[in-house]
């Protein structure tokens, strides 16, 4: 930095030393920023296959990789997510009818991570009870897989955080299964609002101790959000060879 004046007692020059070094962590930083997101885009440019739908816990597939998780309410956008990360047009099905996609679907992402699309839950006036016949399908799933290393928890950005949504959350919580916030949709909520929806949304994941505290905020329309979200996933995959 150069000094344009001069200093006039040590608390500014303490202050100057502290910005010098401020400046260098936010060059290391954005290195460091910078390589992740190479190495989420390096991850999702290799082949995403589809393993397996299982339809019940006994089909489940033995654990090789690390898994990633991908749990949400009917109709957030899932499958367009699913599709949007790993570049496909239709690799998970998209689907405008609820809980048609009732099986836990495995995809091998070129050998180093292990995406898992999980049926939505909650959809409409039934959320309470369908969240019961969710938890009770797949919980056995998230508590019981040690190679599970995160759920992502797809929230519409319309929306927010529904009932369902929290009560997903708490059951997460309570069985210590790590997850992320990735909002969906964010193309339709206008700029001027989101400002106020994240700080909602913020507000809401603060007392959840399971949650991870970066939230994704994504369009599976624009593109929006993906690098980061890719970047997210491959800080969990096996390292590149
Ligand atoms: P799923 O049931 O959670 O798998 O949801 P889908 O991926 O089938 O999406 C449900 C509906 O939302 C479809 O009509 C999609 O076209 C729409 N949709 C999904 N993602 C986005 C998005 O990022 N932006 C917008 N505008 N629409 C989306």
């Amino acid at each position: 930095m150069l000094l344009t004046t001069p200093l006039n007692n040590i608390d500014e020059l303490s202050v100057l030393a502290e910005q010098e070094r401020e400046g260098v962590c936010s060059m290391d930083a954005e290195k460091s920023n910078a390589a992740n997101l190479e190495a989420g885009r390096l991850l999702f440019t290799q082949h995403c296959t589809f393993m397996l739908g299982a339809p019940s816990m006994a089909d489940l597939p033995q654990p090789s990789l690390p898994e990633v998780a991908f749990a949400g309410r009917s109709n957030v956008g899932k499958s367009s997510l699913i599709n949007a990360l790993t570049n496909r047009k239709s690799i998970a099905r998209t689907s405008n009818t609820p809980g048609r996609t009732q099986e836990v679907n495995f995809f091998d992402l070129g050998e180093r991570l292990c995406l898992v699309d999980l049926p939505g839950y909650g959809y409409a006036r039934v959320s309470r009870s369908r969240v019961k016949q969710w938890t009770g399908l797949i919980m056995n799933y998230l508590k019981g897989r040690a190679v599970l290393r995160r759920v992502c928890l797809l929230i519409d950005g319309r929306r927010g955080i529904m009932d369902s949504d929290e009560e997903v959350m708490k059951t997460l919580d309570d069985a210590a299964v790590a997850y992320q916030i990735v909002v969906t949709k964010w193309d339709k909520v206008k700029p001027g609002k989101r400002d106020a929806v994240q700080s909602t949304i913020r507000g809401q994941i603060a007392p959840h101790v399971a949650a991870h505290p970066q939230q994704i905020w994504t369009s599976s329309i624009t593109g929006e959000g993906m690098p980061e979200l890719r970047a997210a996933l491959a800080t969990l995959a096996i390292s590149a060879p």
